[in-house]
C-alpha cells in the first residue's frame, strides 16, 4: 500500500514536471528575448561596403572626435562627430576568438568573413587547421555580385586575406597572394604584397605575383595615372599604390595619413576608384580596410592612430555618395576587428583633463622619427651620443622641447619636465647599445620591440595630452558596429562578431 503511493506520487511529479517543461519552464525551446536578430525579409542590396578599422574600437574613435572638436572649439569640450558614428543602427560586438579573450586579425577576421570562431594566426580554418571555410566575399561572387577588397597594409595581410583565402598561418603572404590572383575578384586596391617572389617563403621556381595576376587577366595598376585611369571598362584590376611599392618602404603598406604627402594617394581614393571600376547592375560587395590604426596603436602612437581614423572616416564619406544615390539599395557597415593598444583618454599625470591640442604638434609617425634616429646612430658613436643632439628633431617632430629652448617661454605646455628628459636620456642610451633587443621586462615595458627613444616620445606627448595606452598588443575589448541602409536594423544591439556575417549573409541573402 505505502510502496503504491509512493509511485503514484512520483508519477504524479514526473507529470508535474513534464507540463511544466512544455509551458515554458527552464527546458523550453523558444528563442530567448535576448538573442540577436540574424533574419531579414527585406530585398537584398546591391551595394554593400564592409568597413574595418583594424585594432579600432570606442578609444580610437572617440579619440579622433575630440581632437577634431577640440581643434574647432573655443574652450568648452565639443566632439566633431565622425559620419559614421551617426548612423542609425549602432550595436556591441564581442571580439574573443576560441583560443584567447584578446583575439588578432586573423581569428576576428574569420569570425567576420565566415561566421566562425577560429585560433589566432589562422585565416579562415578551423582550429585543427583541416577544415576551410567559404568567406560570404566568395559567396557573394557566386551570387553575381562584383567583388572588391581595398586596404592600406598589403593586400596579403590577415584582414584583406580572410575574404579571399584559406591558409593555415596568416605569415604565408605567397600561398595568399597566389589565392588572390585565383579568386577573380574584381578589384584589388591599396598596400603591395611582403613576398611577390616567394623569396621569404623559399618556394621553388615561383612566379611573380603581379605575373600570376596579368596571366589570369587582371590589369595591374601602379602609377598613380594608370589608377587614377582606371574606370568601369577597366575589367579585373590589382591597384597597387605607388607610394606602397617604393623600394625604401619596407612595410609595402600605403603611408600612414599623418605622413602622406600632397598628391599621393589615399584610402579614400582608392574607394572612390573602387566604386567606379565595380559598378555594375547586379551589385558589388566592398571591403575596406584602415590598416594601420592597429599598427599606430602597437606603437602607442596617438596622432598616427587618430589621422588613420580620420581617414578611414573619409574613405566611409565615398560610400556614403552611393548611399545618397541609392539609399534603398546600399549597406554600409563600419566596425573594428578588435582593440589595440588598451588605450584610454584619461592619464593619472593628467587626472580630468585632456589636451589633444598638444598632439597637433606632431608632424611625422613613429616610423618617419625612427628614420631620423637611424641616421644618427649611422654617424655616431654611442660613447658621443648624447640628447641634445637630436632635441631639434624631437622638437620638429613631436613639438616637444627643453626648459632652455628659445621658445619654452611661448609654449610652457610641451616643455619637457625633469622626468621626462631623464626618461629621454634612459632611453637614447637604450637606443645606441649594441643591442636593440630589449630583452628584459623592464625594458620591455618601457619600450616594447619599438626604438626605444622614439617610443618615449610618443609616450611622453600622449601622457602630456592625457593619453595612455597600457600594452603593445590587442586588448580583449568590444568593438562598436555601425550601420545605414538596406537591413541595418538588425546591427542594433550586443552580440557576436561571427553574427555580423550572419547578418551580412541574412541581408544579402546568400548561404
Ligand atoms: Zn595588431
Amino acid at each position: 500500500m505505502k510502496k503504491r503511493l509512493i509511485a503514484a506520487l512520483s508519477l504524479l511529479m514526473l507529470f508535474a514536471f513534464i507540463s511544466a517543461a512544455l509551458l515554458g519552464g527552464p527546458v523550453s525551446a523558444s528563442p530567448s528575448p535576448y538573442s540577436t536578430n540574424n533574419t531579414y525579409s527585406g530585398t537584398a542590396p546591391k551595394y554593400v561596403f564592409l568597413f574595418i578599422g583594424d585594432g579600432m574600437s570606442t578609444p580610437q574613435i572617440n579619440a579622433a572626435q575630440m581632437y577634431l572638436g577640440n581643434r574647432e572649439s573655443t574652450g568648452t569640450p565639443a566632439i566633431k562627430t565622425l559620419d559614421f558614428t551617426k548612423f542609425p543602427g549602432v550595436g556591441s560586438a564581442d571580439t574573443y576568438d576560441a583560443e584567447s579573450f584578446i583575439p588578432d586579425s586573423a581569428s576576428t577576421g574569420t569570425a567576420m568573413a565566415s561566421g566562425y570562431k577560429t585560433y589566432g594566426g589562422i585565416i579562415n580554418m578551423d582550429p585543427a587547421k583541416k577544415t576551410s571555410y567559404e568567406p560570404i566575399s566568395k559567396k557573394l561572387k557566386k551570387a553575381g555580385y562584383k567583388v572588391g577588397i581595398v586596404t592600406t597594409v598589403t593586400l596579403d595581410h590577415a584582414t584583406p586575406a580572410v575574404f579571399y583565402a584559406n591558409e593555415a598561418s596568416r605569415g604565408n603572404y605567397y600561398n595568399i597572394a597566389a589565392q588572390l590572383v585565383k579568386s577573380n575578384f574584381d578589384y584589388f586596391g591599396g598596400g603591395y604584397f611582403l613576398d611577390p617572389d616567394g623569396k621569404k617563403a623559399n618556394v621553388a621556381n615561383a612566379v611573380n605575383i603581379l605575373e600570376q595576376a596579368r596571366k589570369s587577366g587582371y590589369k595591374v595598376a601602379t602609377t598613380k595615372n594608370d589608377i587614377l585611369g582606371l574606370n568601369n571598362g577597366s575589367g579585373k584590376v590589382l591597384a597597387l599604390d605607388p607610394t606602397a611599392i617604393t623600394a625604401a618602404n619596407d612595410s609595402y603598406s600605403m603611408p600612414y595619413e599623418l605622413d602622406r604627402k600632397t598628391g599621393q594617394l589615399s584610402l579614400a581614393d582608392f574607394v572612390r576608384k573602387g566604386i567606379e571600376v565595380l559598378d555594375n547592375p547586379k551589385g558589388y560587395f566592398m571591403m575596406v580596410e584602415g590598416g594601420k590604426i592597429d599598427w599606430a596603436c602597437h606603437a602607442n602612437d596617438a596622432a598616427a592612430a587618430i589621422h588613420d581614423t580620420i581617414a578611414l572616416n573619409d574613405a566611409v564619406k565615398e560610400a556614403l555618395k552611393v548611399y545618397y544615390q541609392h539609399p534603398s539599395e546600399t549597406l554600409i557597415i563600419v566596425t573594428g576587428d578588435h582593440e589595440t593598444g588598451g588605450m584610454s583618454i584619461g592619464f593619472a599625470g593628467t587626472e580630468y583633463s585632456t589636451f589633444f591640442e598638444k598632439l597637433e604638434k606632431q608632424s611625422r609617425s613613429y616610423v618617419e622619427f625612427d628614420k631620423l634616429v637611424a641616421e644618427y646612430k649611422e654617424k655616431t658613436k654611442p660613447a658621443s651620443a648624447k640628447l641634445e643632439d637630436l632635441l631639434p628633431h624631437i622638437k620638429s617632430s613631436y613639438g616637444l622641447i627643453s626648459a632652455t629652448d628659445a621658445d619654452a617661454g611661448k609654449n610652457p605646455e610641451l616643455v619637457l619636465t625633469d622626468y621626462e628628459m631623464v626618461r629621454l636620456r634612459d632611453a637614447l642610451r637604450k637606443s645606441m647599445s649594441a643591442s636593440k633587443v630589449t630583452s628584459t621586462e623592464t625594458d620591455y615595458l618601457l619600450y616594447g620591440t619599438y626604438e626605444p627613444l622614439t617610443v618615449t616620445c610618443n609616450h611622453i606627448l600622449d601622457n602630456k595630452a592625457g593619453i595612455n595606452f597600457s600594452t603593445y598588443s590587442h586588448s580583449g575589448l568590444a568593438v562598436p558596429v555601425y550601420a545605414i541602409g538596406a537591413g541595418y536594423q538588425l546591427f542594433y544591439g550586443a552580440y557576436d562578431d561571427t553574427d555580423i556575417n550572419k547578418k551580412l549573409s541574412a541581408i544579402t541573402k546568400v548561404r
